[in-house]
């Protein structure tokens, strides 16, 4: 045990906040305590994202805020983690951020544990430390301040992506697909699940090619129903799936088992086959509607989230309103849109012109905004006096926040302590990102 404390700072997507708790998990392994203010600190992570520009941005500034602290005390230990580093190596990164001591690649906390018990530098050598941390991988420990508190858990399914997207820069900095053993994901789950896990979502660039790398494991719907055994975790989801991949026996796995809830998260990209064939998706934009319709037969009530790039290299004003027309008629419940960033050293980086301006992209980005506002408030609409199922996480400023099956965000005002139980609640007020309800309790009959 020591007296030191860390604090981590997360960018990006969930698998990032999955592997920022791997890294917390790691170090009170090693009896560092978890701080959220950086200034109290021994250990500082900045765990990265460079999907976009902005992301990538973020983080720089993050780190160079910390350079005030890092004067102060020298012997503080700062780590770059993630995708700003990627699995290449770090040497150019060494040189342009010297007041970095430890650089770890995206779901690795091995560099920065080898770092702090061996006192050297082994940034990147990883697997002596990658192996260590499989070994406590299989029984995740939460970090404490979220033991008991956490009710809703990601787990890294399949690391990696071997997918060509030509704008994608993923796959150049987390590696090519890998899926995790069977056995080391349900050990994970099993150990959320005793710290009072509730909801668990498995995750993966194209989470539907899990096991594809394993001879003789299940594939997800297999990986799925193995889960879905586990005793006290009572929802599970998985994300993201991708249109070439997300099978009927999936589907049908989730319309059959009880624990699977109703929503897919399956990105288009864009609503133009040739716009989608200079992305290298491999599918048409029919092909996508054809796919959604499937997903409403097989699975009932189910809800469905999109991804969308606008501005992509090339793209007309007439390529650009067949996405809008696509998102139209779909009416889907989630779509997260993003503004084209070129990404060094990706096809469409080196092959393609950024030739759509930026405020242009921008007009094309709110005008989607503004459609799809309007198509999920009225979609939310129509809960209103309705019972919902809500699972609650967590009271934020005075109310808790609860998501229904189909991943609707329901805030309820209420005294009791609803962390981690599931309640049936009365929608009371919809708007586009979010519900109100109250509480539909039996009235106590007092004699
Ligand atoms: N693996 C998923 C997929 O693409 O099917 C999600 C990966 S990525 C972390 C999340 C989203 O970021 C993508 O779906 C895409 O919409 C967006 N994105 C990726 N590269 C981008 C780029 N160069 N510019 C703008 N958005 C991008």
């Amino acid at each position: 045990m020591n007296d030191k404390k860390y604090h981590v700072w997360t960018e990006g997507c969930q698998m990032n906040v999955a592997d920022s708790q791997r890294v917390g998990s790691s170090l009170e392994h090693l009896g560092y305590t978890f701080t959220d203010t950086a200034e109290e600190a021994d250990v500082i992570v900045l765990n990265t994202c460079v999907v976009r520009q902005s992301a990538e941005d973020k983080a720089l500034g993050r780190l160079s805020s910390l350079k005030p602290l890092k004067e102060k005390n020298p012997d503080l230990v700062i780590n770059l983690m993630g995708c700003l580093v990627g699995v290449r190596g770090a040497e150019k990164l060494r040189e342009k951020l010297p007041m970095v001591d430890v650089f770890s690649p995206p779901s690795d906390p091995g560099p920065l544990i080898s770092y702090l018990t061996q006192g050297e530098i082994r940034a990147l050598e990883t697997d002596e430390t990658t192996r260590r941390f499989e070994v406590m991988d299989g029984e995740l420990l939460l970090p404490v301040h979220e033991r008991g508190q956490l009710v809703s858990a990601h787990i890294p399914v399949v690391y990696g992506c071997s997918h060509a997207c030509t704008y994608c820069i993923i796959p150049n900095k987390r590696g090519i697909e890998r899926s995790r053993p069977v056995g080391d994901i349900v050990a994970e789950v099993r150990s959320l699940a005793a710290q009072g896990v509730k909801e668990i979502t498995l995750l993966g660039q194209i989470v539907d090619r899990y096991g594809k790398d394993i001879l003789d494991g299940p594939d997800l719907a297999g990986l799925l129903r193995i889960v879905h055994e586990v005793e006290g975790i009572q929802r599970i989801r998985f994300l993201t799936s991708h249109p070439n991949y997300f099978s009927t026996d999936l589907m049908d796995t989730v319309a059959e088992l009880p624990k699977l809830m109703p929503h897919i998260e399956v990105p288009i990209q864009a609503g133009d086959d040739t716009v989608l064939e200079n992305m290298k998706r491999g599918y048409t934009q029919q092909q996508y509607r054809d796919l959604v319709t499937t997903i409403r037969e097989r699975i009932p009530d189910c809800s469905i989230a999109t991804d969308i790039i606008v501005g992509f290299p090339g793209e007309t004003e007439e390529q650009f309103m067949q996405t809008y027309r696509v998102l139209a008629d779909l009416k889907l419940d989630v779509a997260h849109l993003a503004r084209y960033s070129p990404r060094a050293n990706t096809v469409s980086d080196r092959r393609m012109d950024d030739d759509v301006p930026d405020k242009e992209k921008r007009r094309r980005f709110h005008l989607l905004e503004d459609m799809q506002a309007e198509i999920v408030g009225d979609i939310n609409a129509k809960f209103l006096g309705q019972q919902v199922e809500v699972l609650f996480e967590e009271k934020v400023k005075g109310r808790w926040k609860g998501r229904t099956p189909t991943n609707k965000l329901v805030f309820v005002e209420s005294d009791d302590d609803l962390r981690g139980k599931i309640e049936h609640v009365t929608v009371t007020w919809t708007g586009p990102w979010s519900m109100q309800a109250s509480l539909m309790r039996q009235p106590v009959i007092s004699l």
